[in-house]
């Protein structure tokens, strides 16, 4: 996919400056009042699709309008109560406009004169040209539940979050022994030691390995059970390697965080039950569950001091806007006290004559 192109497939920390360098190029083109509002339409309400939809709805604010679709009736079907609830409040506030219940069928690469229509079936792989700065996206949505009717939203960009696929390399084609088990997923199943079953000198931890917890559940493909296996795994490499007892592996569930813009976030954490932190107070509890996490000395004082330069940054940023609209807004006070007449025209907008 171009660097030009304006369907992302969400999975890779590289594609979140893409995607602010498309928001950028369509801020500056729509600057005027007049100009349309940049569409953008996310697919799969998961954390990352909600975090997306919070964090573009606050930075868009009326230029913008933000379509999130999910296939399921709700948000974030797995996150804690608390999570979901905090997370719906924002989006409701910042007027994302949500589809539940629906999947999408069918994405329509559409040039801005309408002459030419490239269409992507879901599942195949998607082709976008250079031109893309041109176009706009149609999006087929059918319903997934009963009672809705099918939908065609529009979109400037479209943020595909959803599925993500391991990636297992192959030992050996020819050697049917060497093939690893794989669930529906495309992860390696392994036993409670993290070994991959049938491989005993293989060990696997992450996203692409496969374990249940006590319950039969598949632990989440996230960071914080990547982290807790880790230790486990270097431990039982040692003892596999000096004939020692291998230990099992127990997943602690710490929490769930989410953020929600700039200075939003909802933190449940696991030990207090029912206890979630939202807005500003789960903003700065997320910072620091996120900073205390982090693996080693060096990772905390170099994110520390990273996050304190951009609050910094970003106050004196919000300082300075603040004054300049004050001071615009005295000058244009002034200027209409004794030169100038203001006139509302019939569109609404305010005209300023200067006498
Ligand atoms: C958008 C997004 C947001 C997320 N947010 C959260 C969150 O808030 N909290 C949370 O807990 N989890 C979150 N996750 C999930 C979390 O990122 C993963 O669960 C975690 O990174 C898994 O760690 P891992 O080591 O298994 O895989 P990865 O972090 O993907 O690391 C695998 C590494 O291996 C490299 N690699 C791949 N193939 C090869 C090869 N053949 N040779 C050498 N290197 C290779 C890759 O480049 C990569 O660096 C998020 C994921 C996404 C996509």
């Amino acid at each position: 996919m171009g660097t030009t192109s304006s369907l992302f497939l969400f999975f890779e920390p590289p594609m979140l400056q893409k995607v602010n360098s498309k928001l950028t190029t369509l801020e500056q083109q729509r600057f005027g009042k007049d100009s349309p509002p940049i569409r953008v339409a996310i697919v799969g309400c998961g954390y990352s699709g909600v975090e997306l939809a919070a964090t573009i709805s606050e930075r868009l604010e009326d230029r913008g309008i933000i379509q999130a679709i999910n296939v399921e009736t709700t948000i974030c079907p797995n996150a804690p109560p608390g999570n979901r609830e905090a997370a719906l409040r924002v989006l409701q506030s910042r007027k994302t406009q949500l589809f539940l219940g629906y999947f999408v069928s069918c994405i329509k690469e559409v040039s801005a004169s309408e002459d030419s229509v490239g269409m992507t079936r879901i599942g195949e792989e998607m082709s976008i040209d250079a031109k893309i700065h041109q176009k706009k996206f149609i999006l087929e949505l059918q319903p997934a539940q009963r009672g809705l009717e099918s939908q065609i939203l529009e979109a400037d960009v479209v943020l595909w979050t959803v599925g993500s696929k391991p990636v297992i390399p192959h030992l050996d084609p020819f050697d049917q022994s060497n093939t690893f088990p794989l669930n529906g997923r495309g992860q390696a199943e392994t036993d409670e030691t993290l070994r991959v079953r049938g491989h005993p000198r293989i060990f696997a931890i992450g996203d692409l390995a496969a374990l249940r917890d006590s319950s039969g559940n598949l632990l989440p493909a996230t960071a914080q059970v990547a982290f807790q296996q880790a230790d486990f795994a270097g431990w039982n490499l040692w003892a596999a390697i000096n004939d020692r007892p291998l230990l099992p592996f127990r997943f602690q569930k710490l929490g769930e965080m989410m953020t929600l813009g700039r200075n939003d976030a909802a933190i449940s954490p696991s030990f207090i039950e029912g206890l979630t932190l939202d807005g500003p107070l789960g903003h700065a509890a997320r910072k620091i569950a996120y900073l205390l996490r982090l693996p080693t000395d060096e990772h905390q004082i170099k994110v520390g001091i990273s996050w304190l330069t951009k609050s910094v940054v970003d106050s004196v940023a919000s300082l300075q806007s603040t004054m300049t609209k004050r001071s615009l807004d005295e000058s244009e006070a002034f200027c209409c006290s004794s030169h100038c007449a203001k006139q509302i025209d019939e569109s609404g907008h305010r005209i300023i004559f200067l006498l």
